[in-house]
């Protein structure tokens, strides 16, 4: 069986594949995870625009609840770059 995960914006369970892995250093500092594979702890968030996008606005607002800290600015950058990965 695949293992599932949670998406961040919309909560919904989906494979692991199928979501953008956002693992959070020792610092708070977000970083793309392509692989999956750094041994850090880690969110979730669909391959989704809306998500992306949803997750950028909490994120804005300081609306993100995470029980990790999360430092905003490597955040909302990676949130940017996954924009531009996923595109239209
Ligand atoms: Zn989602």
């Amino acid at each position: 069986m695949n293992p599932t995960r949670s998406c961040v914006a919309c909560r919904k369970k989906n494979n692991k594949k199928d979501l953008y892995r956002i693992a959070i250093d020792k610092d708070g500092k977000a970083i793309y995870d392509v692989n999956q594979k750094l041994s850090l702890r880690a969110i979730y968030i669909c391959k989704d625009k809306t998500c992306l996008n949803n997750i950028k606005k909490c994120i804005e607002k300081n609306k993100f609840k995470s029980k990790m800290y999360i430092e905003t600015d490597s955040f909302l950058k990676l949130i940017d770059e996954l924009e531009i990965e996923v595109g239209e």
